[in-house]
């Protein structure tokens, strides 16, 4: 007789939807369910709601959650699993583990939605080979979550890629930027709201001649060439609502060609580039996968 799967809770805590499911050690999804992001009492009402009414599949091994930032990953700060001082209206100082270890009485695995999104892409999907490597995403927000020989980057807090300093791109010398902290960071740049700040268009509805074509790959290209000069990645995966647009991925690499200027010798990077930065292997699964990720090794280590 077959031994019965394990089965994992993961939670998508995004800043516009969150995405709750169930699923195993394989990767399989047994139940999936997504709201908004409301305020916090009600919206994690919800997910105490989606596990318990689902008990009926089997007790939860463990339960992951891949949340919107800035978290508190620290073990040793009191505030630990605490969703940190943010912009988003109410979320800040919310306990999320507490909660969810609180009521399933299970271990409860916590980190960024892009290192848990890292973490899936490594077990099941374009980082299988790469121990070393970076997951961006570029939509509302830019964030990126790292792994180093396999383990999610945290050190002081965890990194904000998504806020380091672009060259301007010629064509782009006016536009003042869209992030609220520093303006013309990445985000401010580059971010799906940038584009419609700057062009009144998102990027799938502007022509190829179009100029912001040109810029947006400029800037993701330099952000890739920055992360390989600072953290050495084996591969760099791109996903998010803006890079949904396959058009971009040739003018990143061109890009990131240009600003490395040929100081890394690596053939990788050289003679394989479309191995090397390259869109997410589970799409837009890579998020929710991401909290089962994240599960599996809260399990592990309990
Ligand atoms: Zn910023």
């Amino acid at each position: 007789m077959l031994r019965e799967a394990r089965l994992f809770g993961a939670v998508e805590a995004g800043g516009t939807k969150f995405v709750c499911a169930i699923g195993d050690e394989n990767g399989a999804i047994h139940a999936e369910s997504r709201f908004p992001t409301a305020d916090p009492v009600s919206t994690l009402a919800a997910v105490r709601g989606f596990f318990g009414e689902r008990s009926v599949l089997g007790m939860l091994t463990a339960i992951g959650v891949g949340s919107f930032g800035p978290v508190v990953l620290d073990r040793q700060s009191a505030k630990y699993g605490f969703i940190g001082k943010t912009p988003k209206a109410g979320w800040s100082d919310i306990d999320v583990v507490g909660m969810l270890a609180r009521e399933f009485s299970c271990p409860v695995g916590f980190d960024t939605d892009v290192n848990a999104a890292a973490l899936a892409e490594r077990r099941w999907g374009a980082g299988r080979d790469a121990a070393t490597l970076v997951y961006l995403t570029v939509g509302t927000g830019i964030g990126g979550g790292v792994l180093i020989d396999g383990a999610p980057l945290h050190g002081l807090m965890h990194p904000e890629i998504g806020h380091i300093y672009p060259r301007r791109h010629p064509l782009d010398a006016e536009f003042p930027g869209v992030c609220p902290f520093h303006g013309d960071c990445m985000e401010g740049l580059a971010s799906g709201p940038a584009i419609l700040a700057r062009c009144g268009a998102e990027l799938s509805q502007l022509d190829a001649a179009h100029a912001q074509w040109e810029i947006q790959a400029d800037y993701l290209g330099q952000l890739c060439a920055q992360l390989v000069l600072t953290l050495s990645p084996q591969r760099i995966i791109m996903g998010g609502g803006v890079m949904d647009q396959e058009r971009l991925f040739p003018g990143i690499r061109q890009r990131m060609l240009h600003w490395l200027a040929g100081y890394i010798d690596r053939s990788e990077i050289l003679d394989d580039i479309h191995h090397y930065v390259v869109p997410p292997g589970l799409g837009a699964r890579a998020g929710v996968l991401g909290g089962i990720s994240l599960a599996i090794a809260a399990a592990k280590q309990s």
